[in-house]
């Protein structure tokens, strides 16, 4: 039985808790233990002190998602234990709080690399899970959830529960993709792919409209094992959307001629130096001088063209980590969005709609003065998740800079996207999202399972002890919408 007890195990720190966007979030008190016992703790003294906790991770959503302003954030990045991994069979049970990073560099030397994994190696399994997250084989895999093969949660009532996506169906498919408002996963196991190199073989191709990268997506999607398209959102008229698309396939069996070397983790490593003499950590400095939108137009448009030139109809090989991680290869990056950060808008769109909304959803950017500085462009399936982002389609996720003097422009940009997208089908990530009103969410999501979250949330925890910014912003409005 858990010993009942109102102090936290461990003293709090006031802290500004940011999104990873750094443009939202604000002062916390936060904790963060490292034992079922002092999560466990942690949860009694909110309660008894009715306190409303934020779940985080390793904080690396764009938004609010892990924020809790004037609240008790509960960080969860140091319990973080890997507890078994079998190298016979790849199942890997591990504490919440572990890292993907901490996945692939236990397990990449076996063979075995995450089923699906973000542009980033530091979530946590536990953050990872509660938005579902997707990997650039999206279209193929599905999301995270569906490698999942047990999870462990703890309620906020104290109840430990093992759930299994087909003994325990609708609760699995509701916390996987619950936004951390349900319970707190604790433990998860996941089965991981079978690798038998640590390269993949990655075909460059380019796109002088939007309209031909989609085409590459349709040519390539049932013959390749990863798809991601980088777009230039600067171009206009009749090259709009245009832009370059990988594709990537796998080694099969005995076709590395030396597995055990490319498999091996110091060759998976990301260099720490650009040409061996610049030190990555300092490379955003470099990109600050061209952080405005002259500058990043330049910079898109150096990017079409060398691709086009240089790259297109080429192949090379990379290792799994260099192809999936590509954000992490300068460190700080985000940093040249100072000092007002930055927010990211993904968008997913049926895929008979895609090309036209995506092609006015960039229009109309261009048109209030406001490009996107990165747009990717991916491939999806629909799923069995409550709470999905995933539909038979494509996602455009679009990152941009947020100034003082933008921010109320950019915010309403944004709403006017949403409503290109909700009419056309679409839905929403809130991995990225930090903008999106209560009614547009209710717009994107099926009713019947917007009643159902809730009616879970009342099971789970009637008091609503659990609650991120922006479950406050978004999805407690949307519930009362629906009401
Ligand atoms: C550079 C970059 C690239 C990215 N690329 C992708 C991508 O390709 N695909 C993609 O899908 N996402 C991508 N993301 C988003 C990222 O994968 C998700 O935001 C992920 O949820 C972050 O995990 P985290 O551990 O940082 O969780 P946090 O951001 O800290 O939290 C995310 C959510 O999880 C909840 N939570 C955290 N821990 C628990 C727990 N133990 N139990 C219950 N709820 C919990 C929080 O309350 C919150 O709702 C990217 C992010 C960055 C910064």
């Amino acid at each position: 039985m858990t010993q009942q007890t109102t102090a936290l195990p461990l003293p709090p720190t006031q802290e500004k808790v940011l999104g990873w966007g750094m443009s939202v979030g604000g002062k916390a008190q936060v904790v963060r233990p490292n034992s079922l016992e002092q999560i466990q703790q942690v949860l009694e003294f909110a309660k008894h002190n009715h306190l409303k906790v934020a779940l985080r991770g390793a904080g690396c959503s764009y938004g609010d998602a892990s924020c809790g302003n004037g609240k008790l954030v509960v960080d969860l990045s140091l319990f973080n234990q890997i507890l078994h991994f079998s190298k016979e069979t790849g199942l890997i049970r591990m504490q919440a709080g572990a890292r993907i990073r901490d996945i692939w560099h236990l397990t990449v030397g076996h063979g075995w690399w995450p089923p699906v994994v973000s542009g980033t190696m530091e979530p946590t399994l536990g953050g990872a899970l509660a938005m579902n997250i997707h990997g650039k084989n999206a279209y193929c895999v599905g999301p995270i959830g569906e490698h999942v093969t047990a999870i462990q949660i703890l309620t906020v009532s104290g109840e430990l529960r093992a759930l299994t996506p087909h003994a325990d169906r609708e609760l699995f498919h509701a916390i996987i993709g619950g936004l951390g408002e349900l319970a707190v996963i604790v433990e998860v196991e996941m089965q991981l792919k079978h690798v038998h190199s640590g390269l993949l073989q990655v075909h460059s191709l380019v796109g002088d409209t939007l309209s031909q990268v989609f085409e590459i997506f349709e040519q390539w999607q049932h013959r390749s094992d990863y798809l991601v398209g980088w777009i230039d959102g600067f171009a206009g008229g009749e090259q709009t959307g245009r832009g370059q698309v990988h594709v990537a396939h796998q080694f099969k069996a005995g076709e590395d001629p030396k597995p055990d070397q490319t498999l091996a983790l110091q060759n998976q490593a990301l260099p720490s130096r650009l040409f061996g003499v610049i030190p990555k950590s300092w490379m955003w400095l470099l990109l600050k001088p061209v952080a405005h939108n002259f500058g990043m137009r330049l910079l898109n448009i150096a990017k079409f063209w060398s691709a086009k030139l240089l790259a297109h109809n080429k192949f090379y090989r990379q290792s799994h980590a260099a192809f999936h991680f590509l954000l992490d290869y300068v460190p700080n990056w985000k940093f040249i969005y100072k000092p007002s950060g930055l927010i990211q808008h993904q968008c997913f769109v049926p895929k008979e709609h895609a090309l036209r909304v995506f092609t006015q959803v960039l229009q109309l950017e261009q048109l209030r003065g406001m490009p996107t500085w990165l747009a990717v462009l991916k491939r999806h399936r629909a799923d069995d998740f409550l709470l999905t982002h995933g539909l038979d389609g494509y996602s455009l996720a679009q990152d941009f800079r947020v100034t003082a003097g933008n921010r109320a422009k950019l915010w309403a940009m944004c709403h006017e996207i949403d409503q290109i997208v909700t009419a056309a089908g679409g839905r929403f990530y809130f991995a990225k999202d930090a903008t999106l009103r209560p009614e547009s969410f209710v717009a994107a999501m099926p009713i019947e399972n917007i009643l159902k979250f809730a009616q879970l949330r009342q099971e789970l925890d009637p008091d609503g002890l659990l609650a991120t910014d922006l479950y406050d912003r978004t999805v407690a409005p949307a519930l009362l919408l629906v009401g």
